[in-house]
């Protein structure tokens, strides 16, 4: 008797977050009147998807490329901080802003609090996220000589405690890490100051961020075989891939339905999921591959 063809399965809860998609939506109107326009950096971490836009008249440049010829500037989902705006004005570049209306917020909390310390004359701004990515640019940006990034637990030994301090988190941060943090935050104001009211906590981590560890253990729970589809670049990608490997060993990622290799033996489902900055489109072409392979193995 052959053996069954294993189901596959598309974690519909995966793929690009809601300001992803608008970006994309944004850029493709945009680019439907007009090309080329001028991306700031990668619209997303993803190689497959960056290729399809340049072919709709996308291109792609770095900050110091900006250029008075530059007649329309895209800024992506992730923000910048008040100083692109001001060198793209001097160049006399339209912009089509797409940062990401959670960001946005974000970003205007950041600023408040900043403010509001130089106006005291005491206080700082920590912001926990991964240094250099373009969200944590744009957020300390907002601020006015007052504001940290931390990105470990142990940096928070060298915080000065003895004022007010506003904690804030990248959109895309661990959320375990950051409770981590702020907890032990919160323990030092109090152990060295006496204090328990002076550190205030701003859960930030975008809800769609948040929601998606919990239910792709779930899904890779549910399966036998995981292939994660997601950028190299992606440090959300390497972070949920690393969620499904910690409960399904048989995870495997891949960027294009090319890496994918034949390690399905036994497997009667196989899971197909992604980071957020992966598009459906490219995950179903891997579960076409997948499907190819395993009906090639009967
Ligand atoms: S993860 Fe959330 S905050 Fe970040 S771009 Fe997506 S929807 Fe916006």
């Amino acid at each position: 008797m052959n053996p069954a063809i294993p189901v596959i399965e598309i974690d519909r809860s995966s793929g690009f977050c809601s300001g992803v998609n608008r970006a994309i939506k944004i850029a493709e109107d945009k680019l439907q009147q007009e090309e080329p326009i001028y991306c700031l950096g990668n619209l997303v971490h993803n190689e497959e998807e960056l290729e399809r836009l340049s072919n709709l008249g996308m291109e792609f440049i770095r900050h110091e490329e900006i250029n008075g010829d530059m007649k329309t500037v895209f800024i992506r989902a992730h923000g910048e901080p008040p100083e692109t705006y001001s060198i793209l004005r001097n160049h006399h570049a339209s912009v089509v802003d797409a940062t990401c209306p959670v960001v946005l917020r974000l970003q205007q909390k950041v600023r408040k609090s900043s403010r509001q310390f130089r106006e005291n004359g005491s206080g700082l701004v920590i912001i926990f996220g991964k240094p250099g990515h373009p969200e944590i640019t744009g957020l300390l940006g907002q601020t006015e000589g007052n504001a940290i990034l931390i990105s470990k637990l142990e940096e928070t030994g060298s915080i000065d405690y003895n004022q007010p301090l506003h904690l804030y988190a990248q959109t895309t941060a661990g959320e375990e890490q950051y409770v981590t943090i702020c907890r032990r935050i919160s323990d030092n104001s109090l152990q060295q100051t006496g204090r328990n009211d002076l550190v205030t906590v701003n859960n930030t981590i975008c809800r769609q961020m948040s929601q998606r560890a919990p239910r792709l253990r779930e899904f890779a729970k549910n399966h036998d075989v995981i292939i994660f589809v997601t950028g190299s670049e992606s440090s959300n990608g390497r972070y949920l891939s690393g969620v499904a490997r910690e409960v399904n060993p048989r995870t495997h990622v891949v960027g294009s339905p090319y890496d994918v290799d034949n390690w399905f033996a036994g497997a009667r489902s196989i899971g197909i999921t992604g980071a957020t900055s992966t598009p459906l489109w490219l995950m179903e072409e891997v579960a076409g591959r997948i499907k190819a392979i395993v009906e090639n193995n009967l």
